[in-house]
């Protein structure tokens, strides 16, 4: 019961008992009354992991449904990893010595032989999933104990050849085996083809030197066609097929390759059709549509793969079914034996003990299993259903009646199974379902169906009136079906596509597609004419014309309540900005005003008195402020500066508040006129950046399809937070809209452009497109893969498009239709910026510093004359000057200046000082 382990040698030598069946076995002994055990030897490679995972739940199965059987398999199971023959040989005899009643197993090439010549000489049945080539056939007369799995195809491949009409081939294998194989190829086709010939026969050692060698046939011959026969296990395929078609320099179209074998039941298509991959060929052994695989399937799916290596998948490659169905031909053989000899299981029987087998040549009458040929003999008249197919043999032990799917992978489709190959039939093409039809004429007096699906404005039903026919229908959509059923000179009934979905990936209908995609492919419809995006995975199955109109994802959402100008909107014609530099510019004139009044002599004047006269100079700091800000307000007050450089600082304050008042001015009246609408989503980044307003897209279409395979970050993102909220996917355009509508801006909707434009201009005109669009599309009018239509209505959608009739039917269908004012536009007025402006507050800055340099020369000026008139020194004058100037007013004494420097006889005062003395002396 235990698990034991025993390595001895170099062998690895495990003693298994396999503990889940032997718990199996134990309840089974107990529950079924007269069961017996028979004993099973079992010898695996230990690289073959997967076969001894499918060997394990077969025994498993086996002993689980004992119904009309009276015994369990009880295995004694070796795992191997040498090919040494004397090693092998005594784990053979002790299995052979246990003993056990037949044997199944899979070891390399290299072991098969010893263990072949083993089982013919004590004539012990062994049953294997496949035998190397060239294995040698036991003398004239003598029965060959060893029964391989699988069945002999090499006519398959001689037949795909012919069926593709290949000239010549490229032979890549990587066994010794591969090259007996193509020798077993060649010799069938050469007498019958002379022209035929194998190009290059290569043998790879890993993947990257089978693709060194592709990469040196390329650069030797570009353009050529290239059949590859590749004749190798399952990874090394799928590396180098990958390794193919993710390299730049390689040629895609014209390589073909024929995986010769039973490497196509594994799921490996979605690794390589991603790349838009090269054609391939190859077979499957597992025809996932009988009802027995499927029910095997269903249950090989929910097992634990780490009790049973390779299951819980839904496929099971071809060596574990093999292995499978080696386990019940056995099961089923030793059943019939059962039946045939009851007696022999009864209890006294011998079969119930047999002899020992000792491999003691030397008895040579006790050395060999004395049932060994009775059990084979039932063996090959054994006859099920298994995972193969049909099981059955023939005298030698081949299996017979039997067929493989051959099964295509092209650049543009699915794996599609495009024929079956059987022993007695050869190689019969099916007849053509989801595969492309040769462009053949297009029947005429055909009534083609064509599918779209009802959406504004490209297909509505009519209302009004009593239609029949295609005439219920009215829409962009029906104008382009007409402009081609006229150019294609075709008969067309329009039909609603009959689950309202544009078209997704569905496992669950016939030909895995949905909505119009699935109709065409299914056949169910001709031509699909709608608003259907071109997809490359819709391309895969069916064929889209050029496109007939261009589009992206949009966003839409409801438009915002407009906003009504604030109380302080008579702030916004400026930025904040100009504000606080208006503010600066004020303070800083006012003070320079004052500072060259002060240094200009010309802004003194005498003020007589009754007591003395005195000098006085108007632009006080206060009144240079009141000054500066009544100019700003643009009223006038009866200062004035008179000097030229007080006149400087006045007449650029002038300048800028001119221009300043009078952008301000410009600006108001729009700003306070125009009602502005505050969007709080502008983009799809700021979509990704909350979660307070929802978004979602329509089900079953590209819009979906699209965010769920994006790897941009922020439609990733986006797509993530869609996926969580399954709520915010509507079935349909109107769904999606209507929740704009209702939600006061909680939602938006992603939906293809040229909708989201023909909806904003409709009643109520409450919604809106936001943000660029996210990506670039088409919509195209699609047929099923190969249909003779394609072509032509291709032409017919170039040549509408070139003589304006697409043009004039979307302007017909959206904007001539439209329902919203178009006045109500908004123009968007922003506040000016400072930038706008600079300009006046650099002439203000330079005015400023000109009359402060203006001022000192009027100062120095003034000086030198009163200087010279007084016969003073220059520096003695400028400093009373300065003196004067800082101290703001200087008492005159009878009319004179009351001052050291100026004596009564001094005549200082100038002209101005006595007119203005005149004036203050009314
Ligand atoms: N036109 C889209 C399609 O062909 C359907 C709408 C959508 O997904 O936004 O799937």
């Amino acid at each position: 019961m235990a698990l034991a382990g025993r390595w001895a040698g170099g062998i690895g030598r495990l003693w298994i008992v396999f503990l889940a069946f032997v718990i199996g076995w134990q309840s089974a002994v107990h529950s079924v009354a007269g069961t017996e055990i028979i004993p099973l030897g079992a010898i695996f490679d230990k690289d073959s992991r997967e076969i001894q995972g499918a060997f394990l739940y077969a025994l498993n199965e086996h002993n689980q449904n004992v119904s009309g059987r009276h015994f369990h398999l009880h295995a004694y199971v070796d795992i191997i990893s040498t090919a040494d023959a004397f090693k092998i040989s005594r784990l053979v005899c002790s299995q052979f010595s246990r003993p056990v009643y037949a044997m199944v197993g899979y070891v390399q090439p290299d072991s098969f032989d010893t263990l072949h010549s083993y089982a013919n000489t004590f004539q012990m049945p062994f049953v294997t999933p496949w035998f190397p080539e060239n294995v040698p056939n036991p003398s004239s007369g003598l029965m060959d104990y060893a029964t391989s799995m699988r069945p002999e195809y090499h006519q398959a491949i001689i037949d795909l050849i012919h069926h593709y009409r290949w000239d010549h081939i490229i032979y890549l294998y990587d066994s010794h085996d591969g090259l007996l194989r193509l020798q077993e190829i060649f010799q069938s086709i050469k007498p019958s083809r002379a022209d035929f010939k194998i190009q290059v026969v290569h043998r790879v050692v890993s993947t990257h030197d089978a693709l060194r060698f592709l990469r040196t046939l390329e650069t030797t011959n570009r353009w050529s066609n290239k059949y590859v026969v590749l004749d190798c296990g399952t990874e090394m395929a799928k590396n180098l097929i990958i390794g193919h078609v993710r390299d730049i320099h390689m040629g895609r179209r014209n390589y073909h390759y024929l995986l010769s074998g039973l490497v196509m039941d594994e799921r490996w298509e979605e690794e390589v059709k991603e790349f838009g991959a090269v054609n391939i060929t190859g077979f499957r052994i597992v025809n996932l549509y009988s009802p027995y695989v499927k029910s095997f399937i269903s249950t090989w799916s929910s097992l634990n793969p780490e009790v049973y290596t390779g299951a819980g998948t839904s496929y099971i490659s071809a060596q574990s079914a093999l292995i499978y169905d080696a386990v019940r031909v056995v099961g089923e053989t030793l059943a019939r034996l059962q039946r045939k000899m009851a007696e022999a299981f009864d209890g006294t029987s011998e079969l119930k003990t047999p002899r020992r087998i000792t491999c003691d040549f030397n008895q040579a009458e006790q050395s060999i299993w004395e049932h060994g040929e009775k059990i084979t003999r039932i063996l090959r008249k054994v006859e099920i259903e298994g995972l193969t197919g049909n099981i059955s043999f023939t005298d030698k032990g081949k299996r017979k009646n039997y067929s493989l799917d051959v099964v295509e992978m092209s650049y543009n489709s699915e794996t599609i199974t495009i024929g079956k190959w059987s022993d007695s039939t050869g190689f019969e093409l099916l007849p053509v379902k989801y595969t492309r039809l040769p462009q053949d004429e297009v029947p005429l007096n055909k009534t083609y169906i064509v599918t779209s699906i009802l959406e504004k404005p490209f297909l509505m039903r009519r209302t009004n009136g009593n239609y029949t026919g295609n005439d219920r229908y009215e829409g962009y959509a029906k104008d382009l079906c007409d402009f081609i059923g006229g150019y294609l000179s075709i008969n067309y009934t329009l039909k609603e596509v009959a689950d309202n979905t544009y078209g997704a990936l569905d496992p669950n209908k016939e030909g895995g597609w949905n909505g119009m995609v699935g109709e065409l492919v299914r056949k169910d419809a001709d031509i699909a004419i709608a608003p259907l995006t071109i997809t490359s995975s819709r391309e895969r199955v069916i064929d889209f014309t050029k496109p007939f109109m261009t589009l992206g994802i949009s966003i839409m959402i409801k438009k915002p309540v407009k906003q009504k100008p604030g109380i302080f909107s008579f702030m916004s014609p400026l930025s904040e900005e100009i504000w606080m530099c208006v503010v600066c510019a004020y303070v800083g004139v006012s003070i320079v005003l004052f500072l060259v009044s002060r240094f200009s002599p010309y802004e003194w004047k005498v003020k007589e008195s009754f007591s003395k006269p005195s000098l006085t100079n108007d632009f006080s700091m206060c009144n240079s402020l009141w000054f500066t800000l009544a100019a700003f307000m643009q009223q006038g007050v009866d200062l004035c500066p008179r000097s030229v450089s007080g006149r400087i600082v006045g007449s650029v304050w002038w300048f800028f508040t001119l221009i300043l008042v009078s952008s301000y001015t410009a600006n108001l009246a729009a700003f306070l006129t125009v009602e502005r609408m505050v969007t709080p989503i502008k983009s799809a980044d700021d979509l990704a950046r909350q979660t307070d307003v929802e978004y979602g897209t329509r089900d079953g279409g590209s819009s979906k399809e699209f965010f769920q395979r994006s790897k941009v970050s922020v439609y990733s993102r986006m797509w993530e937070f869609m996926s969580s909220r399954p709520h915010v996917f509507t079935s349909t355009y109107e769904e999606g809209i209507e929740r704009v509508r209702n939600s006061k801006g909680k939602y938006a909707f992603l939906l293809e452009s040229v909708k989201n434009d023909y909806i904003n201009e409709q009643l109520p005109c409450n919604t809106m497109k936001i943000g660029q669009d996210l990506n670039s599309n088409g919509y195209g009018v699609a047929t099923p893969l190969g249909s003779p239509l394609k072509e032509r209505l291709n032409l017919a959608i170039l040549s509408l498009k070139e003589n304006g009739d697409l043009a004039r039917i979307k302007n017909k269908w959206w904007y001539d239709k439209t329902e919203c004012d178009k006045e109500k536009k908004e123009t968007r007025t922003n506040a000016l910026t400072l930038s706008n402006v600079a300009g006046i507050f650099y002439i203000m800055t330079g005015g400023l510093v000109l009359s402060m340099f203006v001022a000192l020369v009027e100062f120095c000026y003034k000086s030198k004359m009163d200087a010279s008139k007084a016969k003073l020194s220059l520096s003695t004058a400028m400093k009373a000057k300065a003196k004067l100037s800082i101290a703001g007013t200087q008492e005159l004494d009878n009319g004179r200046l009351n001052n050291q420097l100026y004596t009564p006889s001094n005549q200082i005062l100038d002209g101005d000082i006595i007119q203005s003395n005149t004036h203050t002396q009314v």
